[in-house]
């Protein structure tokens, strides 16, 4: 195969070779239907019981608040639909930034005569407090915030969102599928009541994910069937991929990847970039909060003025190297994202947005590769 550079881990990373070891024996030896009471069984349930765990501890939540989805769609859809329908009458606000997960799921709700609220987001993609204030009310059930965006990756303010709105009675939910895994989250200092997490963002398999849900909070369940995830997710559970999750996450947080040293990465690759004559500011733009822990360590957004991004993509691609559009693609139109659109870029380096994902296993001289070819690209 040919060697590829990747760069694209905020859409999805590779697998963790020690889950991949325990996956492989579990999918070959530990077949057991988890619900069933012999000793093949007790071990596929002891299994799922210790991945529980595990996860738990990692965002310092307890055992019985996670609860096994299908990955962050599925958490997320939950949580929303969830909360929502035991809530009638009840209206929801979240951003106009959030993942499709988060927005096609409102725009459901809104068609079941639910209303909702998206917050505007400052340029630099945060979601103020005080705009969370301008908006709340008491018919608010639930306040959805993400904690990192996706394209832009901008950590936003949970802990003081989470305040204003327990204060009005509301829940919060946050989708954190871009964060756990890659910065600290613990649960209880966020003070949210739910989050949503996907494995094959932090090295996990695909196809599996978990929603902390605090417990005591009132939800609907979201599969009807078995009494599985204690009758509030139905369903035999996946007990390789939970495993796999589970040790996928362990393994991030307890060999935190060097977040500095990502951010050193991102410093150098914008050096690169002027050293070739292209300039922050001038030819390109920075998108969403630079700052030092206030976005994804190495999530690099850059809008770069009259190019298109989709066609610096594809040629990237044509050299080897894996980075993705800050455009949402249709076979006929790029269309400008609505984060891009939504941090108001303005229009002449709007349709150039290019998304660079570092990851846990990008060299320094993957990201020197990087930044060389995108040059060769723009100047040429
Ligand atoms: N939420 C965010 C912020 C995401 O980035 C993604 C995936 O890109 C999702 C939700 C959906 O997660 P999954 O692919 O596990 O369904």
């Amino acid at each position: 195969m040919k060697q590829v550079i990747y760069a694209d881990n905020a859409a999805t990373t590779c697998l963790d070779s020690d889950a991949y070891k325990a996956m492989t024996e579990i999918l070959q030896n530990e077949y057991g239907n988890p619900s069933q009471p012999y000793s093949l069984s007790r071990t596929a349930k002891k299994l799922i019981s210790e991945a529980r765990g595990t996860i738990a501890e990692c965002i310092n939540a307890s055992p019985d608040e996670i609860y096994f989805t299908s990955g962050g769609t599925e958490s997320d859809n939950w949580a929303l639909e969830g909360v929502a329908f035991s809530n009638p009458d009840k209206s929801i606000i979240t951003s106009q930034i959030e993942h499709h997960a988060i927005l096609r799921t409102c725009e459901f709700l809104e068609k079941q005569k639910f209303p909702v609220v998206y917050l505007p987001v400052t340029q630099e993609g945060t979601v103020l407090p005080k705009t969370l204030n301008a908006h709340i009310a008491d018919m608010t059930s639930l306040v959805s915030i993400m904690l990192a965006n996706n394209e832009v990756g901008t950590i936003q303010p949970i802990k003081e969102l989470v305040k204003i709105t327990h204060s009005h009675g509301a829940l919060f939910h946050t989708d954190a599928v871009q964060a756990v895994g890659h910065i600290p989250v613990d649960v209880k200092e966020l003070g949210v009541d739910m989050l949503s997490a996907s494995a094959h963002k932090f090295n996990g398999p695909k196809g599996i994910g978990f929603l902390y849900i605090n417990r005591g909070t009132k939800i609907l369940p979201y599969m009807h069937g078995g009494s599985q995830e204690k009758g509030l997710r139905a369903g035999t559970e996946n007990v390789a991929s939970i495993v796999g999750m589970s040790i996928a996450l362990n393994n991030n947080i307890n060999n935190p990847v060097k977040n500095d040293g990502l951010y050193r990465e991102e410093q150098f690759f914008i050096s690169q970039l002027e050293q070739r004559g292209i300039i922050l500011g001038r030819d390109f733009l920075w998108n969403g909060n630079n700052g030092f822990d206030k976005h994804l360590p190495g999530l690099i957004s850059l809008s770069f003025i009259g190019k298109d991004g989709e066609s610096i993509m594809h040629r990237m691609d044509l050299k080897g190297i894996t980075i993705s559009t800050g455009a949402a693609c249709d076979s006929v139109n790029t269309q400008v994202s609505h984060v891009i659109k939504a941090i108001q870029v303005p229009n002449e380096f709007a349709q150039g947005t290019i998304r660079i994902s570092l990851g846990n296993n990008t060299t320094h001289e993957e990201v020197a590769a990087i930044a060389d070819t995108l040059c060769d690209i723009l100047l040429k």
